[in-house]
This record gives C-alpha cells, sequence and structure tokens, in this order.
C-alpha cells in the first residue's frame, strides 16, 4: 500500500491532467465528426459532448489557481456532466422517447451546490472531493443500470463491457469517499495526493474503455439491423423467402430426426393485377398488406408466414398434417374472401373483393426433400388457379 502511494505521489498530476484534457478533446472531435458523417451511428455525438466536458473539467484543474467559482463548481460540474452526458448517449442509442438524464439533472443541482458551499463557506477540499465521489459514483451506477437492464442479442456483450468498466469506475469512486472520510492512512497528505491522481488516471482509462465499448456496441447494433433489413420484407415486414426457407431447412431437420410432421402453403392472390388496374399500385400495396394481417390471423402462433414474391406468400406449419393444412389454407381463403370496403374518395366507398388460391403440401417422411414439398405445393397451386381459383388444392 505505502509502496504504491509513494509511486503513485510521484506521479505529476498536471502532466496527466494535460495529457488526458488533450486526449479527451481528439476523442470528442472524432466522435462528433464520425457522427455526423453517418446518422444511423446513435449516441455518439453525445459521447463526443461527454469527452468534450471531461476534457474541460481535467483541464480546468490543471490549471488551478482558478477564482474559486471556477475552481470547485464549474470543474466538478463538467465531470460529473460528462458522466451524465454518457447516460444520454446510452438512452439516444436505446432510441428513449426522452433523452433527459433526470437522476443526472438532479445530482448536478446537488454538485453545483455542494462544491459552491464547499469552496465558499466550508473552505474544505476534502468535501469537496468526497462528494464528488459519490455523486459520480450514482450517476455511473445509475447508467451502468440502464446499459443492461433488458440488452439482448448480439449488444449484450458490449453492453456488459460498458457496465462492467463503469460499476468498477462506481466502486473506486465510493472508495475514495470512503477512504478519505473514515481511513487514517489517506489523512497524510501526499496519501491522499496519490489517490487522487490513482483517481485521474482511472478516470482516463474509463473514457477509454467507454469509447471502445460504444464503438463496439455500435457495431453490434448495425450488423443486427443490416440482418433484420435482409431478412423482412421491407412493405409487408414479414419475413422474406431466403428467411423462410432457412426456418423450412431447420425444420425439415426437426421433423427427419423426430418423425414428426410439417405442410407448406403457398398462396397466391388471384388477379391482383386487376386490383393495381383498378384502384391504383399505392391501393395495391396496402391490400396486400392488409391480405397478410387476415393470413397471419388464420394460422397459429407458431407458423410462420413469409412473402415469396409478388403477390404470392407462403406458410410454414410445423407439426401439421395434410389434413390440418387443408383446414388451415381453408380458413386463410374465407378470411381473406371476406369483402373490403375501400375509401376511393372521401365520400365514395368501393367494396373490393380479394380472393386466394393455396396449393397445400406435407412432408412425408422417407425420402422426401423440401424441394419435393415446395414443388408439390407450387403444382397444387397452379391446380387452384386452373380450377378457377379461390380455392386450396393439395396433390394427391
Ligand atoms: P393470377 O390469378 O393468375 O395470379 O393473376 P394475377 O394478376 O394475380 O397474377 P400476375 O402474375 O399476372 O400478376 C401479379 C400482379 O401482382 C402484377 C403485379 O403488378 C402485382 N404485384 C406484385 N407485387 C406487387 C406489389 O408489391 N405491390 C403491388 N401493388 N402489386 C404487386
Ligand atoms: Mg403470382
Ligand atoms: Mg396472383
Amino acid at each position: 500500500m505505502h509502496l504504491i502511494a509513494k509511486s503513485m505521489a510521484q506521479l505529476d498530476a498536471l502532466s496527466i491532467l494535460l495529457v488526458g484534457a488533450t486526449l479527451l478533446a481528439c476523442g470528442s472531435g472524432g466522435l462528433v465528426v464520425v457522427r455526423l458523417s453517418n446518422r444511423r451511428l446513435r449516441g455518439l455525438g453525445w459521447l463526443g459532448g461527454a469527452f468534450a466536458a471531461g476534457g474541460f473539467g481535467a483541464l480546468l484543474y490543471a490549471v488551478g489557481n482558478l477564482p474559486p467559482f471556477v475552481d470547485a463548481v464549474v470543474a466538478d460540474v463538467s465531470v460529473l456532466l460528462a458522466f451524465a452526458l454518457v447516460h444520454v448517449a446510452i438512452l439516444e442509442m436505446r432510441r428513449a422517447k426522452s433523452l433527459i438524464p433526470v437522476l443526472g439533472l438532479v445530482l448536478l443541482g446537488l454538485q453545483a451546490l455542494s462544491s459552491g458551499l464547499q469552496a465558499f463557506v466550508f473552505h474544505s477540499t476534502r468535501g469537496r472531493v468526497v462528494a464528488i465521489g459519490l455523486l459520480v459514483a450514482l450517476q455511473v451506477g445509475d447508467t451502468g443500470v440502464l446499459l443492461v437492464r433488458g440488452v439482448r442479442g448480439t449488444v449484450r456483450m458490449p453492453a456488459w463491457f460498458i457496465a462492467a468498466i463503469l460499476f468498477g469506475f462506481m466502486g473506486i469512486n465510493l472508495f475514495r469517499s470512503f477512504a478519505l472520510l473514515f481511513l487514517p492512512f489517506f489523512r497524510i497528505r501526499s496519501h491522499a495526493v496519490a489517490l487522487q491522481t490513482a483517481t485521474f488516471l482511472v478516470f482516463l482509462a474509463t473514457a477509454l474503455g467507454i469509447a471502445f465499448g460504444f464503438f463496439w456496441m455500435t457495431t453490434a447494433e448495425l450488423s443486427n439491423e443490416l440482418e433484420k433489413m435482409a431478412s423482412i420484407d421491407s412493405l409487408t415486414k414479414i419475413f422474406n423467402r431466403r428467411v423462410f426457407r432457412e426456418w423450412c431447412d431447420k425444420e425439415m431437420a426437426r421433423s427427419s430426426r423426430t418423425g414428426t410432421t410439417f405442410s407448406i402453403l403457398m398462396m397466391d392472390l388471384d388477379h391482383f393485377k386487376q386490383i393495381n388496374d383498378e384502384f391504383g399500385h399505392l391501393a395495391g400495396d396496402q391490400v396486400l398488406c392488409a391480405m397478410v394481417g387476415r393470413m397471419k390471423d388464420s394460422v397459429r402462433e407458431i407458423d410462420i408466414v413469409a412473402r415469396w414474391g409478388g403477390e404470392e406468400f407462403v406458410a410454414l406449419l410445423p407439426g401439421a398434417s395434410l389434413g390440418d393444412a387443408l383446414q388451415v389454407a381453408q380458413r386463410v381463403r374465407a378470411n381473406v374472401e371476406v369483402p373490403l370496403d375501400w375509401a376511393v374518395h372521401q365520400q365514395e366507398t368501393r367494396e373490393m373483393r380479394i380472393t386466394v388460391s393455396v396449393g397445400v403440401a406435407a412432408y412425408r417422411g422417407g425420402g422426401d426433400s423440401l424441394d419435393d414439398v415446395f414443388h408439390r405445393a407450387d403444382a397444387a397451386l397452379y391446380l387452384a388457379k386452373a380450377a378457377g381459383r379461390n380455392r386450396a388444392l393439395t396433390m394427391v
């Protein structure tokens, strides 16, 4: 302990603060530029603001011999503001409705009050340091909790990484306040100085760690978004053909392993070209979405409805036999058939009649392949169209 305190005391706090302020200023500029270059990178701008506030605080501490108001209130508030802005950055990243850091604002008010009182009334540096330690600990603890609450998927690791850094920093701040208050060891001035220098170093390391964690988290979020964009049909917001094939592959593997079956529906809206011709392409788009709603309402929660392309849709019915699937197909057909009141103008509503033809096929086990199942469903759909449309058929 003595050795650590001795070597820390030999470190030059002023240089650390100046180097720190420069690094934070550069980091701040870089983060803001990155954010401005791509508006999808949420949170990085606020993090840049946090770095600027932290750097400014460090600079003021380094300059020293400033009027008491600047030295105490402005510098302390800047440092706490830096952590409140980290909180805002995470709120923005999480697409929170409000970016106002409620606890942060309360703590900032308390900080200004406490620093002012200590500087002008009690003239106690120790009291000031204890107070800022406690308030920073509260703020970073709150941000750590925000980060890990409800976090899922690939963002989980970087979120926990940043939270671990924040919780660590919270612990160090609590320890510092406790040590200054209760441990006689830190009543010795050189030891208190050593503790302060160590805190500056940890502060810088924390800032670097947070920046790294943010880039990690942003990359994870972007890759999630890309994955989603590549899987979801942009008009109807259901899975596309690629993901549907993947689900079918999984179901096929499961069925051949467990000896169960599954079924596929291929659904093609009848004479849809006429709907476009009569009501316009935009109306056609909305009708497609409405019909997807009806299809989803006609199947179970575990069934998957996807867009095969154009006005063609598919459904995967895990565990459903051919008979079950034919019943579901009839339900889809009947639901789609219900007339739709379409507002052509504000005063004029016309009845739109949509129908769908459905091809049904079930996995037969043995040497039956997924392509065979799709082929039978497609052939059945062709048959349904040829037989006059608005019907659900299967190949025998
Ligand atoms: P059939 O009963 O034989 O299936 O007749 P159909 O008119 O539905 O079939 P066809 O293949 O001739 O035409 C499909 C129509 O679906 C033409 C195309 O404009 C329309 N369509 C495909 N995708 C979309 C879309 O995303 N939005 C709109 N509005 N129309 C679409
Ligand atoms: Mg078609
Ligand atoms: Mg069609």
